[in-house]
């Protein structure tokens, strides 16, 4: 009897469909306003310097053309900008080492002691 194959059919296709509707099923449109931004991580700026200084360049996070690529569009758009190692020339501490001894006091001003050694 045919009918009884074509009957097979629809039950298999809505199977497959169950598969793989199930995921899309629960996509949706747009509606992830409600997710909380994430708040934490600026107390500690003061007591620890994770977050304001960025140890591996010296130089504060927030300025670190190293780090930051908008901090870094912002240099090169002055025209501060060190092709040969790829940071601003502000912060090239490898073409000018007093720029290094510049940041330091700044770290020193805020924590009243060395900062980290760079890890570069
Ligand atoms: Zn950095
Ligand atoms: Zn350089």
């Amino acid at each position: 009897m045919s009918f009884v194959r074509i009957a097979t059919i629809p039950l298999a296709v809505s199977s497959v469909f169950l598969l793989f509707g199930c995921g899309q099923g629960e996509n949706k449109p747009e509606q992830t306003k409600d997710k909380p931004a994430p708040t934490a991580a600026a107390k500690s700026d003061e007591t620890k310097h994770a977050g304001w200084w960025c140890d591996e360049h010296g130089i504060p996070e927030a300025e670190c053309s190293m780090c930051s690529p908008k901090v870094a569009a912002a240099f090169k758009k002055k025209g501060d900008w060190c092709d040969k190692h790829d940071r601003a020339k502000s912060q090239c501490f490898l073409c000018d080492p007093k720029l290094k001894e510049k940041y330091a006091a700044r770290y020193r001003a805020k924590y009243g002691k060395e900062p980290p050694p760079i890890e570069e």
